[in-house]
């Protein structure tokens, strides 16, 4: 008899799924917003699932995390407050304060136990939040925003949960125009907009938003995430008061100590396949 023990996330509505070998199950617990799981697998690392659904693992985090950070920071002439909306994994403010011009990121997340697990499991991952420019909040990142004053913030990144429950505002017009007011002017909005295969009408949606909420030039990076449904992922840039042509190039080409993300990615991760033109 198997004694196998597999973690497998359901796409019901597509009739697939994702499983991981699992060795141990490492921790579980219920906080005031979801369930929060780790489990130890046997070719992933760690992994992190909220509701059921896959958050992170060691193997393949820094493809999401670099990808929702580096692209917007070199978009940016010279920033300097970051604001994180979710990202209770501190994978994005990590990297966010690999730039040494930010002075300050700011991490709002709804679920202060999603960061204290982080802390436990994923070390690596929380490696900066003692870095004296990381600053916690722990509440809505959708009342946070629109109570922030005008041009507070040069770069808001939203790393959040799928578009249901409490990370749905975070996809609505009405939350990227309290974006576009916090911003500075040149400010860059980066929201992760799921996957380009399986919800190619919420990435158009999320471009035509931040288009109606303001935003001078919107796009999206595409790019490569094996743990999350159909392996492929994206994220979406408005910028206020810069183009599309807006790359700090040869800073991009002098960062190191990625592992994805580089100079050439940024300009190769812009382009859109041919089902999501026009
Ligand atoms: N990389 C992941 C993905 O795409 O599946 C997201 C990881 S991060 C753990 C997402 C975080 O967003 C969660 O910890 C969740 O608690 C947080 N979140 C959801 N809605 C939020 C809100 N309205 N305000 C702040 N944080 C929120």
């Amino acid at each position: 008899m198997s004694t196998e023990l597999w973690y497998t996330e359901r796409y019901e509505e597509h009739g697939a799924s994702l499983s991981l070998k699992v060795r141990e199950v490492l921790h579980r617990e219920q906080s005031p917003y979801q369930t929060i799981e780790i489990f130890e697998t046997e070719h992933f690392g760690t992994l992190m699932t909220l509701d059921g659904l896959v958050m992170v693992t060691d193997r393949d985090n820094y493809l999401y995390h670099e990808m929702m950070s580096h692209p917007a920071l070199f978009i940016h002439p010279a920033p300097k407050r970051v604001l994180i909306i979710g990202g209770g994994d501190c994978g994005t403010l990590r990297e966010v304060l690999r730039h040494p011009e930010v002075e300050e990121a700011t991490q709002v997340e709804l679920d202060e136990r999603v960061t204290r697990v982080a802390e436990r499991f994923f070390p690596e991952l929380c490696e900066k939040n003692h870095d004296p420019r990381a600053h916690f909040h722990f509440t809505d990142g959708i009342a946070w925003i629109q109570k922030a004053d005008a041009g507070r913030y040069d770069v808001i990144i939203v790393d959040s949960t799928d578009p249901v429950g409490p990370a749905a505002g975070l996809f609505a017009t009405e939350f990227y125009a309290a974006c576009h007011h916090a911003l500075a002017e040149k400010g860059v909005l980066v929201a992760q907009s799921e996957s380009p295969l399986l919800h190619a009408d919420l990435i158009r949606q999320c471009q035509s938003r931040m288009s109606e909420a303001g935003f001078d030039a919107v796009n999206s990076v595409y790019f490569p995430q094996f743990c999350y449904p159909s392996g492929w992922w994206s994220g979406t840039l408005g910028r206020k008061g810069l183009s599309m042509e807006a790359f700090r190039a040869d800073d991009a080409k002098a960062f190191s100590g990625t592992r994805y993300y580089h100079a050439n990615m940024q300009q190769a991760a812009q382009v859109a396949p041919a089902f999501l033109l026009g």
